[in-house]
């Protein structure tokens, strides 16, 4: 590559790269000029994979919300994509032929449109992809960058739990690999859709907000790729969201572990389960700048050799605390067990969970969405012990709360790191409304009220900059 990050990072050349761009690096002509000047700048086997231009997944999860909306949607996506199409220089039968594409795969739009079943749904998520795709391929193929556009919803095999869908990692490695080695032996650069699998049936589905992190990482594992690189907005991952926090600093390694809780906890950076894949194998992670190709980025790896006295603040809305409690509730076995069961009856994912010492009380948190079934189910299933039995007198909701937490794998067994957060809080006059420390030791989340976050992750900031001194 010509960029200098090519002659500090010492890569494996017999092993293909794989590079994922999201959302934010393919938003204008511009952005899609500087991708393309990227992946043809390289001179090392690469897979590509491509996310839906930013904001058209959003359009077409309104789509999906209120049928009404979805023909003046469809010619919003089409008149977007025809004109990044002439912006960047596509004319002639290269331009005719992108207009027959997006018209072909517009059209799952239209003939679903009635129906708005999950697997509708899903294909009508999977155009934002294949548009964007095909757009990236045409415009290199157009610079004579030889590559082929790939439709990556043969090769990852996916159950039907549509929108989230779980992939199957032995049949997507074989298929991945029958479908993508030839190509990279032969020289050609595959663009592949990321997001996007099928099931058993050959029908689409879709992995999850964000997913094209983790079809980048499958990847990885599937073809053994000497790293994945995540190619976004930032210039890797700080201390701290940097949209919000002027004071990040930039991490130059982490672990699996802190990426992995950080992005679970809010570093909305990269998709939770992006590392998943990759835990059984050597490929590491890269966070790099499409804006900023010089800077060696973040590298995610499972043994960082650079780790200085690293917390990350991660914080997340949009969440609600709920609170089960009474006092005939001391003691009393089983009662946890009552409490989640009626939980997972509605497939309520519980973001954390804390529990007083005195045992008057359980409380969790889980997104404000899913408030109002999972307490119905919670007041049916505990109908005899608050009813007749008086156990419990209380489900109690707080909306319109935050969870901040702090990771730090050096955080284990260091004394006075809580005692800092609390402090600096306490300061600040934020009131922290449950607290819990994560199994690992390595985080501690806390719960406030939603218009204190900013403010109470700066205010952990300044407090563990000292910590944060060895970077
Ligand atoms: P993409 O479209 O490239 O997938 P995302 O919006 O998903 O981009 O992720 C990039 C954004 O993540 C950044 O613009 C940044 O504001 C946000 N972000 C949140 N927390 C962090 C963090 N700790 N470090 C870096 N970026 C973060
Ligand atoms: N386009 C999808 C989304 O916006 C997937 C992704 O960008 O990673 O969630
Ligand atoms: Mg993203």
């Amino acid at each position: 590559m010509k960029s200098s990050s090519s002659k500090t990072i010492n890569l494996d050349k017999g092993r293909p790269l794989i590079f994922k761009f999201g959302g934010t690096s393919l938003q204008t002509a511009e952005r899609i000029h500087k991708v393309v000047d990227i992946i043809a700048g390289f001179d090392q086997p690469l897979v590509v994979v491509i996310s839906a231009v930013g904001g058209v997944t959003d359009l077409l999860v309104q789509a999906n919300a209120d049928s009404a909306s979805l023909h003046s949607k469809r010619d919003k996506i089409q008149r977007l994509h025809l004109q990044l199409a002439k912006e960047l220089g596509l004319a002639g039968t290269s331009l005719a032929d992108y207009g027959t594409h997006l018209n072909e795969t517009l059209a799952d739009l239209s003939a679903e449109g009635s129906s708005r079943d999950g697997k509708t749904r899903d294909l009508i998520l999977s155009t934002g992809e294949r548009l964007s795709t095909q757009l990236v391929a045409q415009v290199l193929e157009a610079r004579g960058v030889g590559c082929e556009y790939i439709d990556s919803r043969p090769l990852i095999r996916t159950d039907s739990n549509w929108q989230e869908a779980r992939v199957d990692l032995a049949t997507t490695e074989d298929l991945t690999r029958k479908a993508l080695a030839p190509l990279i032996e032969k020289g050609v650069i595959p663009i592949v859709t990321g997001f996007l699998g099928s099931n058993e049936k050959g029908e689409t589905t879709t992995i999850g907000r964000n997913g094209s992190d983790l079809t980048a990482t499958l990847l990885g594992a599937c073809l053994d790729a000497a790293e994945v690189w995540i190619w976004t907005d930032v210039d890797g991952i700080f201390t701290a969201d940097p949209r919000y926090h002027s004071e990040a600093r930039l991490l130059p390694e982490i672990s699996f572990r802190e990426a992995a809780e950080a992005a679970y906890f809010g570093a909305a950076v990269i998709h939770p389960y992006t590392l998943w894949p990759l835990v059984k194998t050597d490929v590491a992670v890269r966070i790099k700048n499409t804006l900023n190709p010089e800077q060696p980025g973040t590298l995610i790896c499972s043994e960082p050799k650079r780790r200085g006295k690293i917390l990350i603040t991660t914080s997340i809305e949009g969440v609600s605390v709920i609170t089960v409690g009474g006092y005939g509730m001391v003691g009393v076995p089983g009662i946890a067990a009552r409490i989640f069961a009626a939980v997972r009856e509605e497939e309520t994912s519980v973001l954390m969970i804390s529990q007083s010492s005195a045992e008057h009380n359980i409380t969790f948190i889980i997104r404000d969405q899913e408030v109002p079934q999972t307490v119905a189910s919670l007041q049916n299933a505990l109908a005899d012990w608050i009813e007749r039995d008086h156990r419990i007198d209380r489900i109690r909701v707080v909306p319109d709360v935050a969870i901040i937490t702090v990771v730090g794998e050096n955080m284990r067994g260091r004394y006075g790191i809580a005692g800092k957060i609390f402090t600096a809080l306490g300061r600040n006059k934020i009131n922290v409304i449950a607290i819990a420390q994560g199994s690992s030791e390595y985080s501690i989340s806390m719960v406030l009220k939603v218009e204190d976050m900013r403010r109470a992750v700066d205010a952990i900031h300044a407090e563990l900059d000292e910590e944060n001194g060895g970077i």
